[in-house]
C-alpha cells in the first residue's frame, strides 16, 4: 500500500465505518449487485447533480466556489444532513489541501431542504480532530486484516452487508 493516498472518500467513510475504510483501500469490492451499493448510493443520497457542476481541485471536489466579503467560499449542497459529521469532515479536508496549496478559503455546507447551511471553518481544533483522522486512516490501511465489523447504523445501507454478516 505504499501509493496510498488519503482522499475525501476515505474521510467521508472513516466517520461511517472504519472497516469500510480498511475495504476499499485493500480494492475489496463490494457487491455490485447489491441495491443498496453503498459507494454509489449513499454520495448520491446527500449529494445534489455533482456529476454536472462540481469544480474540482486536486483530490477536492466542490459545488459551491463564491467570494463573500473577500474571503473564498467552497461549499457542498448536500440533499439531507443525515451524514452531516462525515461531510464537514470531508470539507474540511477540501480546506487543508486548498491550504497546502496557499489557498485560504472557509467552507460551507448548504442543506436546501432543510432551509440549514452550516460555516465550516479550518480552525485549531477541527484541524487537531483531521489530522487524527487522516493519521486514523493510515493506521487502518497499514493493517494486514481488516478491522473485526461493528454493527452500525449504516449497516442496512451498505453493500458490505453480506460480507461483513453473512
Ligand atoms: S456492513 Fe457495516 S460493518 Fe460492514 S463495512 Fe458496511 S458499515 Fe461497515
Amino acid at each position: 500500500m505504499s501509493e496510498f493516498n488519503v482522499s475525501g472518500t476515505y474521510i467521508w467513510y472513516y466517520c461511517i465505518c472504519k472497516r469500510e475504510v480498511w475495504l476499499l483501500a485493500h480494492g475489496i469490492e463490494a457487491d455490485q449487485q447489491d441495491e443498496n451499493m453503498q459507494m454509489g448510493s449513499v454520495i448520491h443520497e446527500t449529494a445534489y447533480g455533482r456529476e454536472s457542476k462540481e469544480i474540482e481541485f486536486k483530490h477536492s471536489k466542490f459545488d459551491v466556489m463564491s467570494k463573500e466579503n473577500g474571503k473564498l467560499i467552497v461549499g457542498e449542497i448536500k440533499k439531507s444532513s443525515r451524514y452531516i459529521d462525515s461531510s464537514r469532515m470531508q470539507l474540511l479536508f477540501y480546506l487543508k489541501e486548498l491550504e497546502d496549496n496557499d489557498i485560504v478559503a472557509e467552507g460551507v455546507l448548504l442543506f436546501p431542504e432543510e432551509k440549514k447551511r452550516e460555516s465550516i471553518v479550518l480552525d485549531s481544533e477541527n484541524r487537531k480532530r483531521l489530522e487524527a483522522i487522516i493519521e486514523g486512516i493510515k493506521g487502518i490501511v497499514a493493517e494486514e486484516y481488516p478491522p473485526a465489523p461493528l454493527q452500525n447504523k449504516y449497516c442496512k445501507k451498505c453493500a458490505y452487508g453480506e460480507f461483513c454478516w453473512a
